[in-house]
């Protein structure tokens, strides 16, 4: 294995042909072929995600995993880069390091207990600490911080090929952990079989998961968005993804914007440096005019994006499917690095929305990749009767998200 380890993210210029479009490993299958075929030209990557096949002390990948998750992969890292030129960020993805045949470079890590012991409500953590002592013994092969690790489904009395699960299935901080099984494959996407039915559920749910593991919180969009696009990926779009339209928001995009792995080669930045300064907003002002609130600031220090999202009680994780996510207008950077930033959120887009009582919360992006997050709770009927009964202090410092 070692020898395609050197590949890392430079083999994907290989992988193109000299038409600079992306070429399609000759051993792909023909569903693959076809639906990579409209493919772009990607962004080379500074950083490649950690694709990692986990297995327990007594079991095997699942047969031609290599091939069927390469597919899968690629046209995940397609439909990322395509929603990022979409939205003006340039033909980025996160980055893939690739074998000499064109195959995602997957690397393959044993654990020390039998499978059965890394269990979705089992001690995963253990997974994640044999990963870490994996890298910490081989670090040449870490490419990020972010990992993808992909499971065989358990083969028991409840789980098997054709009704998979059992392994950990969510996004935790910078590790997503999804899984496999033997027609985990693209030819059946968009299909009304059963196992098409099947792949859209684990296939939405991977690209869903890896989503999180590339730092995305969950989020709606604004509803005029989800008439003209479909429905967000870090919505309901594990359930949507390859069987009708699916997309990435803006405010998704800001964040994956300054993620480690989607970082374009040539970019040195050192990313989620717990030292850096908090960005400080000024000047904040807020009205409601009974049809848009606006909300307008200065922000000082490091912040390159800042995403508004508006949720209803409650506002616990897992239930925050419904926040409706905006990208805030920035103007260019003044002398001094400061920035205006403007939202302006109109209620008709906020129709998913039905409570009296909201939730604002403002999310911060450093150019390192760290958040920070402010909250504001407050009442429409409040606002109805007071334009800044929003109560934006004039001056506010939002607290460290973590990563
Ligand atoms: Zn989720």
């Amino acid at each position: 294995m070692k020898k395609h380890l050197l590949s890392a993210c430079l083999l994907g210029a290989l992988a193109l042909a000299p038409t600079g479009r992306a070429a399609c490993p000759e051993h792909f299958s023909p569903a693959a072929k076809a639906l990579l075929a409209d493919s772009i030209e990607l962004e080379k990557n500074e950083h490649c995600l950690n694709v990692i096949y986990f297995l327990g002390n007594d079991n095997e990948p699942v047969a031609g995993y290599e091939r069927r998750l390469s597919e899968l992969l690629l046209y995940l890292q397609q439909f990322y880069g395509k929603e990022m030129a979409r939205n003006g960020f340039g033909k980025r993805s996160f980055g893939l390091a690739r074998r000499e045949n064109g195959d995602v470079d997957i690397l393959v890590i044993r654990g020390k207990r039998p499978a059965a012991t890394y269990a979705y409500d089992g001690d995963f953590v253990h997974c994640l600490k044999e990963i870490g002592e994996y890298f910490e013994a081989h670090p040449e092969q870490k490419r990020s911080r972010h990992s993808f690790i992909i499971m065989p489904t358990f083969y028991n009395e409840q789980y098997n090929d054709g009704n998979p699960g059992g392994v950990p299935f969510f996004g935790y901080g910078v590790n997503c952990f999804a899984l496999d099984y033997a027609d985990f494959d693209i030819s059946h996407l968009g299909q009304e079989t059963h196992k098409g039915r099947l792949l859209t559920k684990w296939y939405g749910g991977f690209a869903h998961e890896l989503g999180h593991g590339l730092n995305l919180p969950h989020n709606n969009g604004p509803a005029s968005m989800n008439e003209a696009l479909g429905t967000p990926l870090m919505n309901a779009g594990n359930y949507t993804f390859g069987f009708s339209p699916t997309y990435l928001t803006p405010a998704s995009c800001n964040i994956l914007d300054r993620s480690e792995t989607f970082a374009v080669a040539g970019d040195k930045t050192n990313f989620y440096t717990s030292s850096v300064a908090l960005p400080v907003a000024k000047q904040a002002r807020s009205v409601y005019d009974g049809e848009k609130l606006t909300l307008t600031f200065r922000c000082e220090g490091p912040c390159v994006h800042v995403n508004a999202y508006m949720q209803e009680p409650p506002y616990v994780v897992n239930q925050d499917y419904d926040a409706v996510a905006f990208a805030g207008e920035m103007s260019e950077p003044a002398p001094d690095g400061s920035r205006e930033i403007r939202f302006v959120i109109p209620r008709s887009e906020l129709k998913s929305l039905h409570s009296d009582r909201q939730q604002l919360e403002l999310l911060f992006v450093g150019p390192d990749g760290n958040r920070s997050r402010w909250k504001k709770e407050f009442l429409w009927s409040e606002l109805e009767k007071n334009p800044e009964a929003l109560g934006m202090p004039e001056s506010f410092t939002p607290e460290r998200a973590g990563y």
